[in-house]
């Protein structure tokens, strides 16, 4: 499985430099640490962390006192399967080098915690180029998607296959002309951690900095810089620690110093506290880049990386053998005689949806049902009556968590992306993405019975996209849109079709520079080859595009709308109130952007402080 090859590509490296480049200047690090290549293939296996034992009580007791120390404040006795038990409460620290001590400890305790976790993680890249109105815009991307084995070593398994590709060409970026730059998507995964196997005070000084309040949580701020002679690679930046149970809630800055020929990236990372007594790992956001007078290296991208999927069950808790309840088993269905013909093809294409539907959700690609569908609906359902849609079965909805733009549908359910539903403007636009899977379910265009036999779903979560597939023909497509258009003017956004246009222009005008976005994995693309290609009898109504035109939104960027809970994959509206732009830079359409989640303590205003959701909805960036 880590074959030297994959390590290799694993490096947090953007370097022109081989191999055996890196593993000579590994060898002046007496402790190898950070993330070049040699150094993860040597990588000792992690040190037993310290269990997180309850410390002395700090000198002064009272004064501490008013302090909530525990770690698990809300925490019930046992938490639920699949949780991990909190860790046991800390007493308050008396000093900045006592609280340095216990964020240490709770670092290892979390590398420990989450060592048997493989979440899904993603990363979209953006290539940006110089322009003179809109500064830097994305000029072409790149997408990875795999899982994290948060292990002995982090390690990162692809989902995305490319046949003819060998992964080395793969990861190579557009700078030919003054770096050949390699992307290596473990990269942009590495700073999950500061450090995963030397964090402490033998490799680290720290620095308090201040108070700071990260959202609704109290930090103290400290910064840290690798003692002179402590290897490659070492952590250099600043961390935000809450000032509860002293867990790191964010880390920001890059590695250093970099091997000779290498440079690290510069990275902020966000981690959210979904479970009691643990802040996991959730975002990543990475930029370089210069565009001021006189700077020759023009290299230059942002990328987003997301984490989720930390508890992935293959069943759930429903399938709990205590949960079974016998009296469901029996059919109660009122025809009690076999079923017809039809009624039969209906039932062996819902068995085909039902299982894709659940295959998807276990291999941490789909949202379970919740909040979003239910919006999602009521647009579907707002088109069904005002065309007298009458389906033997509801059509139901579901949220793909992935960031390209794309939809399709399986049987009765239709399946949008995350990183569309963020970049439309408005419901009218929603309505029209929404509307060309619902024509393809009025027009019995299933796909996917083949599903029905579930040996279809056997196979490992990272060959999902090599297994499953959505793809209409060509006529199955112009069908769909035609009938599309005809529902859109029946439905109350006929009189806003006029966004709908302008946003499919927007898309235009970005498509030929984001490839990857559109690049499609379950269904038909949007757009082919640069050029938009769905519902175009409409991308000739609205108004011209114009970025002048400061009022004049014809697609946001993304992350804007949907927020998902890393830990349990579901998927939340944001609720963010209105900033106002002002200026044509300020649009970024399809643009990825930093992360600034608003930082909250696990169960905070919340009902039912036991459920991880709850969490969730305090971490929604309301
Ligand atoms: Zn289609």
């Amino acid at each position: 499985m880590r074959t030297s090859n994959w390590i290799l590509t694993a490096a947090l490296l953007v370097s022109i430099s081989a191999a055996a480049q890196q593993a000579t200047d590994s060898q002046t690090s007496a402790q190898p640490s950070a993330p070049t290549a040699a150094e993860l293939a040597t990588a000792p296996p992690q040190q037993a962390a310290p269990a997180p034992a309850p410390q002395p009580p700090a000198q002064s007791d009272a004064a501490q006192a008013s302090q909530p120390a525990a770690t698990a404040p809300a925490a019930p006795s046992a938490p639920p399967a699949g949780q991990l038990a909190p860790p046991a409460p800390v007493a308050a620290p008396a000093t900045m080098d006592q609280v340095v001590n216990l964020f240490i400890e709770r670092e290892h305790g979390l590398i420990k915690a989450l060592s048997n976790r493989t979440p899904v993680v993603e990363t979209y890249l953006q290539n940006l180029a110089a322009d003179p109105q809109l500064g830097a815009v994305p000029s072409e991307d790149h997408y990875f998607l795999g899982r994290l084995d948060m292990g002995e070593t982090v390690d990162r398994k692809d989902y995305l296959k490319e046949e003819d590709k060998t992964m080395q060409s793969r990861l190579l970026g557009g700078f030919q002309k003054l770096y050949k730059v390699q992307y290596q998507p473990m990269g942009f995964s590495w700073m999950v951690y500061a450090d995963r196997t030397d964090f402490d005070r033998e490799h680290y000084d720290f620095r308090y900095v201040r108070r700071e309040f990260l959202g609704e949580v109290r930090c103290l701020v400290f910064d840290v810089t690798p003692k002179p002679k402590s290897g490659h690679g070492r952590f250099l930046g600043r961390l935000w620690v809450e000032d509860q149970g002293f867990n790191i809630v964010r880390l920001n800055g890059t590695y250093y110093p970099a091997p000779r020929n290498s440079y690290f990236f510069h990275m902020d990372s966000w981690r959210l506290n979904l479970i009691p007594g643990y802040w996991v790992p959730a975002f990543i956001y990475s930029e370089e880049g210069d565009f001021s007078a006189g700077v020759k290296n023009r290299m230059a991208f942002k990328a987003q990386t997301r984490i989720w999927g930390y508890d992935l069950k293959k069943g759930g808790k429903d399938d709990e053998l205590t949960n079974i309840r016998v009296d469901s088993v029996t059919d109660e269905s009122p025809a009690q005689q076999d079923a017809s013909p039809l009624q039969a093809e209906r039932v062996w294409q819902q068995q085909a949806e039902d299982n894709v539907v659940e295959r998807l959700t276990s291999a941490g690609l789909l949202a379970p049902e919740g909040d979003v569908d239910r919006i999602l609906q009521t647009v579907v359902n707002n088109l069904e009556v005002t065309n007298n849609i009458d389906l033997p079965r509801p059509v139901r909805t579901r949220v793909l968590l992935t960031a390209p733009l794309e939809t399709f549908s399986v049987g009765n359910t239709i399946v949008i992306s995350r990183g569309l539903i963020d970049v439309l403007p408005d419901e009218a636009s929603l309505a029209a993405v929404l509307s060309h899977e619902l024509a393809h379910i009025v027009l019995g265009h299933n796909l996917g019975s083949k599903y029905a036999f579930n040996d279809r779903m056997l196979f490992s979560d990272d060959a999902t996209y090599q297994n499953l597939g959505f793809k209409h023909i060509p006529e199955e497509e112009t069908a769909a849109d035609k009938k599309a258009i005809e529902l859109l003017k029946n439905s109350p956004y006929a009189q806003k079709l006029d966004n709908v246009g302008l946003f499919l222009k927007a898309l235009q005008a970005r498509a030929p520079s984001l490839g990857a976005l559109l690049t499609t994995h379950l269904g038909n693309p949007l757009a082919e080859n640069g050029t938009v290609n769905r519902l175009t009898a409409l991308a000739t109504q609205g108004p011209a595009l114009d970025n002048n035109k400061l009022d004049q939104i014809a697609a946001l960027p993304l992350g804007g709308r949907i927020k998902i809970n890393p830990w349990d994959d579901k998927a939340e509206m944001v609720k963010t109130a209105p900033v106002a732009i002002t200026s044509a830079r300020d649009k970024m359409p399809f643009e990825v952007t930093p992360f600034f989640p608003r930082l909250a303590r696990f169960g905070a205003n919340a009902a039912q402080p036991a459920a991880p959701t709850t969490a969730a909805n305090t971490n929604a960036g309301n």
